[in-house]
């Protein structure tokens, strides 16, 4: 396993930080009225506008003026590569230019975090094997649990860019048409199922104008957030036959503030599970395409300390981010730089592994307790949820920030 490298920058070094110089992870961030591109370090952010106008980040155009990573991830991998060796240089122990790069540093306490690129569409998979099969056998039974297509391609729906937030933005709960089994119509009000969905979310960096082999596509993309797909499960369960899910999930969708990048995740890759059926050519597994990330969610209900309920692992998924987005080019459809595609729900086998309330309480059935005493199916008004996700090196971690918000009553 990989050795923590060392940094100038004291906060950076401990095995407790999640921004240690292995990570580098990309944000933007707000300083005065500015919205500047940053990499956290330690518990800092570097404003790399700063390092950029001053020469000692020279790109070979200026990339790092814009309030997104846009135009970073247009520039293509050799830039990538660039940037990050660049950066490493920038701060590692011994620096030369320690003093200038000092003086870049913002104590992340002291800045507000805003959405770190432009989504330019939104996809979500539906490609946790465990998941798929807890919500089948709620909705289908056990017998119908897996639908015929699911153990043959990465199910997904074209969701809406308009959606994505970044983490601490506040929600408000949902309101829709809802129709229970035993109601004879269906009423418009809030939902009462309001739910998460503990996902990673992979960034394409990449266009592409045609088909795209696995091994093609791993190479668009461009980094990975933390994801909650918030779910209205009431509105979800009248509306989502048969074109899938359209309003339950059009509320929002929040990501996490920071884009860790591929380069960054590379130590931590791992195997996609054993198959059940060989998959097609266009979706074969070309080699470790997974993460080992450590994922977990915690509920806070107002005033109360939070209790985490959910521990998971990314390396549970049926399909990895590069075999979703190639099925995704199959057809001809073009992907754009800054496309978000969704994994898909991430549980694991084990009951306090499960990604959604929806199964963890068992779509309502089993209530789960908080240490607080309060017991829980679905978000009540006030919770908030975080979700966080590590890579665990030998002396160190690799994170993505919170990934939080508050649901408010509905409007
Ligand atoms: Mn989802």
């Amino acid at each position: 396993m990989t050795k923590r490298l060392n940094a100038f920058v004291a906060s950076a070094n401990s095995s407790e930080t999640q921004f240690p110089l292995n990570n580098l992870p990309y944000g933007v961030f707000l300083q005065g009225d500015l919205k500047r591109c940053g990499v956290a370090i330690g518990d800092f952010v570097l404003d790399v506008a700063a390092l950029e106008k001053q020469g000692l980040i020279d790109l070979g155009q200026p990339l790092l003026q814009s309030a997104a990573w846009n135009p970073v991830m247009d520039a293509g991998s050799d830039i990538w590569g660039q940037l990050r060796a660049r950066l490493i240089t920038l701060l590692s122990d011994g620096s030369a230019d320690q003093n200038a790069v000092e003086a870049a540093l913002y104590p992340l306490t002291d800045v507000q975090l805003l959405m770190p690129f432009t989504v330019s569409e939104f996809t979500d998979f539906y490609a946790g094997k465990h998941h798929a099969t807890n919500v089948g056998t709620m909705f289908r039974g056990a017998e119908n649990a897996l639908p015929p297509n699911w153990l043959h391609i990465p199910i997904g729906y074209n969701g809406r860019a308009s959606s994505v937030v970044v983490s601490g933005t506040d929600i408000h709960r949902p309101s829709g048409q809802l129709k229970g089994p035993d109601d004879a119509l269906p009423r418009f009000a809030p939902s009462k199922r309001f739910d998460i969905e503990l996902e990673m979310g992979a960034i394409v960096g990449r266009p592409s104008s045609d088909r795209v082999s696995v091994d093609q596509a791993d190479d668009m993309i461009f980094g990975y957030v933390i994801l909650n797909d918030w779910s209205a499960r009431d509105i979800q369960a009248w509306e989502y036959q048969p074109l899938g899910p359209f309003q339950s999930k059009a509320t929002a969708t929040t990501i996490s503030p920071w884009i860790v990048t591929k380069a960054a995740l590379e130590p931590f890759r791992c195997e996609t599970p054993t198959r059940d059926f060989e998959l097609l050519a266009h979706l074969k597994d070309t080699g470790p395409m997974l993460y080992g990330i450590d994922l977990g969610v915690t509920i806070a209900p107002k005033g109360s300390d939070a209790t985490e309920v959910i521990r998971t692992n990314y390396k549970e998924m049926y399909y990895s981010a590069a075999q979703q987005l190639a099925h995704h080019t199959s057809s001809g459809c073009p992907m754009r730089v800054g496309d978000l595609l969704g994994s898909g729900t991430i549980s694991g086998a084990t009951k306090d592994s499960r990604g959604s309330f929806l199964e963890l309480s068992w779509g309502g059935k089993e209530p789960f307790t908080l240490d607080s005493g309060e017991t829980r199916s679905f978000i009540e008004d006030y919770d908030t949820l975080t979700l966080q996700g590590f890579a665990k090196g030998s002396d160190f971690k690799i994170g993505f920030g919170d990934c939080t918000g508050t649901i408010l009553p509905a409007k």
